[in-house]
């Protein structure tokens, strides 16, 4: 009976420069992965065009933002380009509970803030553009936000990149279908670690005892 086997959720991290293509990345996984859900994160960011509150971010000023922190309500939380960014604590820690996976596009910051308490559930995934050009280029193509904020963001490139040793695993974007299926394949062999699999022992013990 192998449902005496039961595992906690895990926790996959994408993090990667503004304009790798994370965004892109996440929404395919998930649609391709029903047993994973996205952590939405509450922002003082303004929101862009297209986006939905409740759905992209939980878009909240800076003072309900400082509310929460002080409330203890973020898992971490990090101020990315001058905007503060936090994920809510509640809803990961029931999906995780009832062993579903929960996906986090967080920068390094916040990666650094949940390893330092939760590292058993972790798994981080870092994505790189495959050059200096194509960053810009899909920099420039998104035109969602002001020029200063493209030049600004190409400058913090580089230096959020200056992190990818942290991280358990990097993809390079040449292509999204082939990407998406290397961050697959991630989740497929992190979800059978022996670590997370609850119950073998008793599993393998009735095997061993022809039960
Ligand atoms: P954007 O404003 O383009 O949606 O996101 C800017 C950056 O903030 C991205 O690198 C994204 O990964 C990061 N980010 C989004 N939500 C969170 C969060 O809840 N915590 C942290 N630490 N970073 C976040």
């Amino acid at each position: 009976m192998d449902d005496a086997i039961y595992r906690r959720g895990l926790m996959l991290v994408l993090s990667s420069p503004s304009g790798a293509g994370k965004t892109s990345i996440s929404r395919e996984l998930l649609r391709r992965e029903p047993g994973l859900a996205m952590s939405v994160s509450a922002t003082t960011r303004p929101k862009r065009p297209g986006e939905t509150d409740g759905l992209d971010y939980f878009f909240v000023d800076q003072t309900e933002f400082g509310l929460r922190i002080n409330r203890g309500e973020f898992l971490e939380h990090a101020k990315v380009f001058g905007n503060y960014y936090g994920t809510p604590r509640g809803p990961v820690e029931a999906s995780l509970g009832e062993g579903r996976d929960v996906l986090f596009d967080i920068d390094w910051q916040g990666t650094q803030q949940i390893r330092e308490k939760l590292a058993a559930d972790l798994v981080t995934v870092f994505i790189l553009p495959p050059s200096t050009a194509e960053l810009e280029r899909r920099l420039n193509a998104r035109a969602q936000d002001p020029a200063h904020v493209v030049a600004q963001r190409m400058a913090q490139a580089s230096n959020e990149m200056s992190h990818w040793p942290e991280y358990d695993y990097i993809v390079v974007n040449r292509d999204l279908d082939r990407s998406v299926a290397e961050v697959q394949s991630v989740l497929a062999a992190e979800r059978i670690k022996r670590e997370r699999q609850i119950g073998l022992g008793d599993f393998v013990k009735r095997l061993r005892d022809g039960r």
